[in-house]
């Protein structure tokens, strides 16, 4: 029997539907029922395992799953051997340390003694021993932002993405103690066909993050100044110039860094550029 390669993703929660998302974009198809525990890929040698984010470190160092997609913080804070083979751009926040509103907080010394309420107790005692902060740490489940309300803890260091439940709970932000994004995390010890089909995939993803950085650009242009508007825009090689019906001018097409979008269409406004279309590009292979 052909071999496959087993991932594991989440089964519910922040990081499911774009883990879904980015294989699909990858052309990958598979049903996900809403109960279900596993999926076969239909066209790719692809099993797809529906776990809780936390327990996917220790199946992929176990070999139970080939390769997983988790936060950096769940990574970090389970501490298990496996290998993170590629970022995925999707799911950002930070872990941060917040402090009740009202409190004076001018530096890290402010938490010296003092209670802090966290389900991430590994990556804070690490941070806190860095520098040197003597802390009593609560190790609490889940719903850390209200301990401080409820007198069980001074302060907390939890997950931020806009700031809104701490606001919400009267807390803001002190210290940003780790910056992550969804990762894909791989065994130590691969078999070699496993491997061949995660470079596969790898190579899949990389083509759909290279489209989403970039855009298709489509533009007429004054033949007089194609030359300045062609150093304008760098191209994957070199633009594409076609003539218009209309004589005197071109057609130019190229592809454009996400980055410095605005910056060039102002340039090539100003060399006379017209009709600028500005189109998604699905898929870019290097
Ligand atoms: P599970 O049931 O799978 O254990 P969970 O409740 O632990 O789920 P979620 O809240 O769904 O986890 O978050 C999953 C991941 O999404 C986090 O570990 C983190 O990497 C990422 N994430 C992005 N933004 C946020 C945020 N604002 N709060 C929490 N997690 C976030
Ligand atoms: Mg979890």
């Amino acid at each position: 029997m052909k071999q496959k390669l087993k991932i594991a993703i989440q089964k519910s929660g922040r990081l499911n539907e774009d883990s879904i998302r980015l294989l699909k974009e990858c052309g990958i198809g598979f049903s996900n029922g809403l109960n279900k525990l596993k999926a076969e890929a239909q066209n790719f040698p692809l099993e797809v395992f529906f776990l809780r984010d936390d327990d996917i470190p220790q199946y992929v160092e176990d070999g139970v799953a080939d390769i997983g997609i988790v936060g950096e913080n769940i990574v970090a804070e389970t501490d298990k051997k496996i290998k993170v083979v590629e970022r995925l751009g999707f799911g950002k926040c930070r872990l941060s340390i917040a402090v009740p509103k009202g409190m004076k907080y001018k530096g890290l010394s402010d938490l010296e003694g003092k209670r802090i309420a966290t389900t991430y107790s590994i990556i804070l005692s690490r941070f806190l021993k860095k520098n040197k902060i003597n802390a009593e740490l609560h190790e609490i489940s889940g719903s850390v932002e209200i301990a401080p309300g409820i007198g069980l803890a001074d302060a907390i260091c939890d997950l931020v993405s806009s700031g809104s439940t701490l606001f919400m709970n009267g807390l803001k932000e002190a210290e940003v103690i780790m910056r992550s994004e969804a990762v894909m995390v791989a065994n130590k010890n691969l078999g070699k066909e496993q491997d061949a089909i995660l470079e596969k995939l790898l190579f899949r993803i990389q083509a759909v993050k290279q489209a989403k950085n970039n855009k298709y650009i489509l533009l007429n242009a004054p033949n007089k100044n194609l030359e300045a508007i062609c150093k304008i825009l760098p191209g994957m090689k070199s633009p594409t110039i076609l003539p218009l019906a209309e004589k005197g001018w071109s057609s130019v097409h190229s592809v454009l860094n996400e980055d410095d979008f605005w910056e060039i269409i102002e340039k090539l406004k100003a060399k006379g550029a017209q009709g600028i279309l500005v189109v998604p590009i699905e898929k870019m292979i290097l």
